[in-house]
This record gives structure tokens, sequence and C-alpha cells, in this order.
């Protein structure tokens, strides 16, 4: 099956690694679309997985904008789309990653003949959505989607709730190799944490890019309501222009006084080993997560998680069991897990080891990739009889 994957991103978001991962086994017979070019690109390359960028420069379909600028927009897209129309009749069936590539991939898909598959990575809430975008969304996956993956319950409960089509969504979590997460140096982090100044320190990590909504101003925070030796370390950057909050977080360390106790590390590739050095890791979004890859990254590292008791979270965190959960946007509540898992570390660690191996199974690359590779091959097959007829 040779398959044409689209992605609007030049980022190295969630939805892109997670990308990597499917489109590794077909690395010998697919093409990896992207609507501009970006850091993304050179991580699919070390992956020997091919690339093309398809436009030069970013789409505008904003979270805010009307149905009619969102129509204008359309109409920028129409080389982009015949473009895609004419590869597409290269491969099997294409795959649109991104909302933006849905809009792509769903015209090519009609215009080429080649089925189409949405991975959504999204809640299409008004939360997170522009009723437009919502609307463009749904009407595009119901009318040319064959199969639409959900990446959690409530990424599909979402997509239903907002009109889709029940009957062509399939929830597969995103996979995860979880050698990659319990490698020699992420058992070791006594080096990097002295590396880091953090010896003496408990130390509560923050995965995430920097976004009002991923909540890193919660921890901050929570970190007033800590003991002294309480420190967080935030991994990850403003992916999408988003440098006003990445300011405010930076006055309100200054503000609280805690500049010794912050610090802000950057985007980095190397998560295993900075989870390592952390004693609990912290997923603090205030809006509902669609799936929340940090939180399993954290399992599989044996790393105590804290999460949002909300969206993807929910289907990954058993309070007690395999980590704990927390209400959106509130410091307090969190401080108070901190405090507990600072003062409880045997107990802690006993959550954190069933969480590890509990997630090395659910979530193992191998098995995800099992259940896309089948879904596909069923898309294909199908489009197949009705081409016959
Ligand atoms: N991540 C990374 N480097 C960073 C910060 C984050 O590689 O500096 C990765 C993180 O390990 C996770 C992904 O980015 O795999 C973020 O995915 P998630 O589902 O948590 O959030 P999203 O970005 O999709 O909203």
């Amino acid at each position: 099956m040779k398959i044409l994957f689209l992605d609007q991103s030049g980022k190295p978001g969630g939805a892109e690694l997670c990308l990597i991962d499917i489109a590794k086994p077909y690395r010998d017979r697919c093409l990896v679309g992207l609507f501009i070019d970006g850091p993304f690109r050179h991580f699919l390359e070390q992956q020997h997985i091919p690339v093309q960028i398809l436009g030069t420069q970013s789409l505008q379909v904003r979270k805010s904008s009307s149905l009619l600028e969102g129509l204008g927009s359309v109409r920028q897209l129409v080389p982009m789309i015949a473009q895609v129309a004419k590869t597409a009749r290269e491969y099997n069936l294409i795959y649109a990653n991104t909302q933006k590539a849905l809009v792509v991939g769903a015209l090519a898909s009609f215009i080429s003949r080649r089925p189409l598959v949405y991975h959504l990575h999204d809640i299409l809430s008004v939360d997170h959505f522009s009723q437009t975008n919502r609307r463009l969304a749904v009407t595009l996956a119901n009318r040319f989607a064959s199969l639409v993956i959900a990446n959690s319950k409530a990424s599909q409960a979402a997509f239903i709730e907002a009109g889709g089509h029940p009957d062509i969504t399939e929830v597969v979590y995103n996979g995860f190799e979880p050698e990659l997460y319990d490698t020699p140096e992420s058992n070791n982090p006594s080096l990097l944490r002295q590396e880091l100044g953090l010896e003496e320190q408990f130390v509560v990590g923050n995965f995430s890019r920097l976004s009002p909504w991923k909540g890193q101003h919660v921890l901050i925070e929570a970190l007033t309501h800590c003991p002294s030796d309480v420190t967080a370390i935030f991994i990850g950057d403003a992916l999408f222009g988003e440098q006003d909050y990445v300011k405010q977080l930076h006055e309100r360390v200054k503000a609280l006084g805690l500049e010794e106790r912050v610090q802000f590390l950057g985007f980095r590739s190397n998560i295993a080993q900075l989870m390592a050095v952390c004693d609990l890791v912290a997923h603090t979004s205030t809006r509902p997560e669609p799936f929340g890859r940090v939180i399993v990254e954290a399992m599989l590292c044996g790393r105590p998680i804290v999460a949002t008791q909300s969206g993807g979270a929910i289907e990954l965190v058993e309070p007690g069991i395999n980590g704990f959960l927390i209400p959106p946007d509130a410091p307090q509540e969190l401080a108070q897990v901190i405090i507990n898992c600072r003062d409880q570390p045997q107990h802690t660690a006993t959550i954190a080891h069933h969480a590890r191996n509990t997630a090395s199974q659910r979530f193992h690359l191998i098995n995800i990739n099992q259940q896309i590779t089948q879904l596909l091959c069923q898309v294909v097959e199908t489009n197949k009889k009705v081409l016959v007829r």
C-alpha cells in the first residue's frame, strides 16, 4: 500500500511526531507532503521518510476566521490541490494529518479518486476552534473521508457532537517505542541533574509547547504553595507565535521571586533524558487535551504524572493507580499533589512503576501501527470495489 501523507505544519508538534511513527513502516512507499518548510522536515529526513514541500507559505485558515475568509483561503489553495491530486494518482490513499491538510486532501481525493483518511488530533469544540473551522472540518470529513482516526474517545466524541458521522470514526491512540524511554542515559540522570543544578531539588517537569492553554502559568503559581526545594523545569517553546505568553511567564516568575526555582530550557529532543531528572511530570492544560503524548511518555520513563482531569487525559490516567488528576487551572490542587509525591516517595514510585508496565503494553507502537494498517487496508479494499463498480 502506497500512502500520500499531508501535514500543514513545518514544526514538530504532537500530531507531527505521531505522523513520523505512522509513516516509518511505509518509508519505502510513501511521501509526506508538507505545506510549509521547517524543522519537521529534518525530523522526517532523519528517519529516511521521503518528504516534499508543497507550498511556500502557511495557509490562512485561522481559528477565528469567518466562513467567507475560510472560503477565500480555499481559493488560494487551488494550485496546491491540483499538485496533490496529480501526485495522489501514484498512491493508493491520501492521509490528512491536520485540519488544513484535510481541506486540500478532501478536494484532491475527489479529483484523483483516491480514498481519504483523516487523522483527527484535535478536539473540535468551541474551546479550541471557531465555528467556521469546525463546520468546515466536519463537512469535509463527512463528505470525503472514508475513515476518521480519532486520537482519543474525547476527540471522537467532540467530532460527533459537531455533526461528524459516527460510523466513519475509529479511535486509535498514539503509539510509542518503550525502548526509547528506557535507555542507560535516562536510567542514570545524576549527571544531567548536576549540570542543571538540580541535585538537592524536588524537580517538577513540564514538557509542552509554551501556549496559554497548555497552562504553564498553573505550575508557576503552584510553586508559591510548595516548599522552597520544589523546582520547575519547562521544556518546550512557543511553536505558533505565542511570544506574549512567554513574556508573561518570565515576568510572573520574576514578580513572584521564583527565578532560582524555575528554568526554561526551550525545545529539546532528548525528552526521555530530561524526564529522568524529574521527580514528577506535570501536564497542566487548562482546556481538554485531545490526547496528551507527554502523559504516556512520562509513564514510559517511569516518572509519576499529574494531569488535568479533562479530554484525553481521563482515558490515560487512573488516579491513584497510574498517576494523578487535578481540575483544570487549579494551582493549589497541583501543589498538593506535588507535596504528596515529595513526602511519599515509595507510594509514588509504586504508582509510576505500575504506569510504566501498563503503558508499555497499551501504547506499544507495534500494536498501534498494526491497528492503523488494518484500517487503511480496509479503506483501500473498499475503494477498489467502489471503483470497479
Ligand atoms: N516535545 C518535544 N520537545 C519539547 C517539548 C515537547 O519533543 O521541547 C514533544 C513531547 O515529548 C510530545 C509532543 O512534543 O511528544 C507534544 O505532544 P502533546 O500531545 O503533549 O501536545 P501537542 O503539541 O500535540 O498539543
